[in-house]
């Protein structure tokens, strides 16, 4: 245990402070198995100070101005851009991200989004009015109070930047609970908030698990709203904890994305569909899942991703290229195995990888990329999320069939389409029952919002959306326009 980095400090009012009481967990490094850190997990208490120190700090921080706000925020831009790469490595030691993908992306997301929504923060009119019709009408923004921020291990830091900034931006003060699974990136983002020199209570950082501080915060009196990313499994026990103390609760969860791939699509569509299923060792809750294919060019298509699996390299996070990293856990990977399994025993077709570990592998958290052809979608594996590096394709003969398929799920967070005909994509841009819809390989612009319907939770996060997020609109009337 001596030479664990000791990590189990919490950070509440300004001050690294000592858990009330001692209730270590370690965490592991999934490509080695080893344990890197020990954290604690909060208690009570510990919520309780840190939810304290955010009200104590709300009044002054929400009466000041956006300029110095703004300030603030733009100080822990240069903080983190300078210990991006201490982020990045953070990173890869917590869930396993490869080394370049864990400084290039997983860290540098943060800077992108930090850097946007400080141009969203500039053009915002905090008061504005309603409309011509109603003179004296005034809409104002204004911000919440105290906010929790719970927080997944797949992205942590995409996850973090998104709700902290946003959320201490706009006038609120904070309390964030990450992953317990991935806590070392918070933690340097707490040191880099500690750096940039906030006043004490606006941002305030409590380890913990679900049951224990997650529900504490869910449950508070004094918190006002939850943001949350993660399982819709956990999303529906913090609504219903949150619903005693009436909390605005946004939710960011799963997916099971539908990849519509028409005969025309363009020659690289396949190859990009299954990368990015692969990317992140398929823990990213917008992954393209479910690739249907246009009957006619089906098993072009299934060849065309076997070879795309078979060239996909698996290796530990620690060096650097392009290959995929383990998956973060053990308790990932048996649910993963579990769920190839069904697949095989449901009748549907392997056509690169399967269960185990890859060859030569026997000690790390490693998922070979595995495709799945002949799937239809009644199976486990087209309804289940699997948070794996695992492709279901179905074939699909008209496209009203291809957007029945597509629509008949739980989920609804990302869709995408791949052909060359524009009138046929403008028309399923809007038939397709998701939050997002990214057709050709373009991704979302730069400021728009990142968000699903039904169980994937209708919470936006990035841009001005983003902002509005965590404001209340005050609706005023009687407004002396000349005073
Ligand atoms: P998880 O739901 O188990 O945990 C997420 C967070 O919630 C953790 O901090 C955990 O401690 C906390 N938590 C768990 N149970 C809780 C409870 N009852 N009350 C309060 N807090 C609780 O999810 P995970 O395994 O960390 O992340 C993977 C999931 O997150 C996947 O389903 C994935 O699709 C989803 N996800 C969604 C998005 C999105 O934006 N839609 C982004 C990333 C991940």
């Amino acid at each position: 245990m001596s030479e664990l980095a000791d990590k189990r400090k919490f950070y509440i009012n300004g001050a690294w402070v000592a858990p009330s009481v001692p209730n270590d967990l370690e965490v592991i490094d999934p490509s080695t198995e080893d344990s890197v850190a020990v954290i604690s997990l909060g208690a009570q208490a510990d919520t309780d100070a840190a939810v304290a120190a955010a009200k104590a700090a709300f009044p002054a921080w929400s009466a000041t101005s956006p300029a110095e706000r703004l300030a603030h925020v733009e100080k822990i831009l240069e903080i983190y851009v300078r210990r991006q790469a201490e982020m990045g490595r953070a990173i890869e030691d917590e869930m396993g991200a490869p080394h370049d993908m864990a400084i290039e992306d997983q860290a540098g997301c943060g800077v992108s989004h930090i850097q946007t929504f400080i141009d969203a923060f500039r053009e915002f009119e905090f008061i504005r009015p309603l409309g011509p019709h109603a003179p004296n009408a005034m809409v104002a923004w204004e911000p919440i109070g105290v906010i929790g921020l719970i927080t997944p291990w797949n992205w942590p830091m995409n996850q973090v930047t998104l709700k902290v900034i946003p959320a201490i931006l706009t006038g609120n003060t904070v309390v964030l609970k990450p992953s317990e699974i991935a806590p070392l990136s918070s933690i340097l983002f707490a040191e880099i908030v500690d750096e940039a020199g906030l006043p004490a209570g606006v941002f305030n950082m409590v380890n913990g698990d679900g049951l224990g501080v997650g529900t504490q915060l869910s449950t508070h009196p004094d918190v006002e709203m939850i943001s949350f990313t993660g399982s819709t499994r956990a999303g529906i026990a913090i609504t219903k904890a949150a619903a005693d103390t009436v909390k605005k609760v946004a939710l960011e969860l799963g997916g099971k994305g539908a990849n519509l791939v028409f005969a025309d699509a363009d020659e690289k569509a396949v190859t990009r569909g299954v990368r990015h299923v692969f990317y992140n060792s398929g823990q990213s809750c917008n992954a393209p899942t479910r690739m249907l294919v246009e009957r006619s060019f089906y098993e072009t298509a299934v060849e065309q991703a076997r070879k795309v699996a078979e060239e996909t390299a698996v290796a530990t996070a620690h060096q650097s290229g392009r290959h995929i990293g383990p998956v973060v856990s053990k308790l990932q990977w048996d649910k993963i195995q579990d769920l190839i399994q069904a697949g095989i025993d449901e009748g549907a077709r392997v056509v690169a990888g399967g269960p185990g570990l890859p060859e030569g592998v026997n000690r790390g958290y490693y998922v070979r990329p595995t495709v799945f052809a002949d799937v239809n979608n009644d199976m486990t594996i087209a309804r289940q999320e699997i948070f794996g590096p695992v492709l279901a394709i179905i074939p699909f003969d008209t496209e009203e069939e291809a957007v029945a398929i597509a629509n008949d799920t739980v989920y609804g967070l990302t869709n995408y389409v791949q052909t060359q005909d524009g009138t046929r994509r403008n028309r399923l841009a809007r038939q397709l029952r998701a939050g997002m819809v990214e057709m050709n390989g373009q991704g979302r612009g730069k400021g728009s919002a990142f968000g699903g319907v039904k169980a994937s939770g209708r919470a936006r996060e990035g841009g001005v959306w983003g902002l509005e997020e965590f404001m209340d609109s005050k609706q005023i009337s009687g407004w002396d326009v000349d005073a």
